[in-house]
Formats: structure tokens, C-alpha cells, sequence
């Protein structure tokens, strides 16, 4: 084989949320791009993985849970 640009073919990264069956796949070189997709698309990929709607639901009760916390 001779030299030249190598291009790596993307591998897909599969995210599944914590909350519900929901799946994502990324197709992306790294982990870390994946991420940044998944990211870009609503998703937490940060200590758990949430789905868009399950983010959603998981800040309102983060919001309901701090006492004091309210904004006005
Ligand atoms: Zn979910």
C-alpha cells in the first residue's frame, strides 16, 4: 500500500438514555465528536445520558426540588 491520505471511516457511538429506551447514533471518528453531535441534537452525555425529553423533564424536577431556588 502506498502512502497518501488515510481517511478513517466514521464508527457510530451509540448514546442510550438512562431514563427511557431512547437510542442515539452518532456517526463520528472519536467519542468526543459524537458527543458534540449528540450535544447539538438536546442530549446530556455528561454523569448520565438524557434524552431530549428526558432533560427537559430531569431540569423542571431539578427546579422543583431546590427550595428557595425559585426565580421570580
Ligand atoms: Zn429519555
Amino acid at each position: 500500500m502506498s502512502g497518501g491520505t488515510v481517511r478513517t471511516r466514521p464508527r457510530a457511538w451509540d448514546f442510550r438514555c438512562d431514563h427511557c429506551d431512547h437510542t442515539y447514533r452518532a456517526l463520528a471518528d472519536s467519542r468526543t465528536a459524537a458527543r458534540c453531535t449528540a450535544r447539538l441534537n438536546g442530549w446530556v452525555t455528561d454523569s448520565t445520558t438524557l434524552c431530549p425529553g428526558c432533560a427537559v423533564v430531569a431540569a423542571v424536577e431539578q427546579q422543583l426540588l431546590l427550595p428557595g431556588k425559585a426565580t421570580g
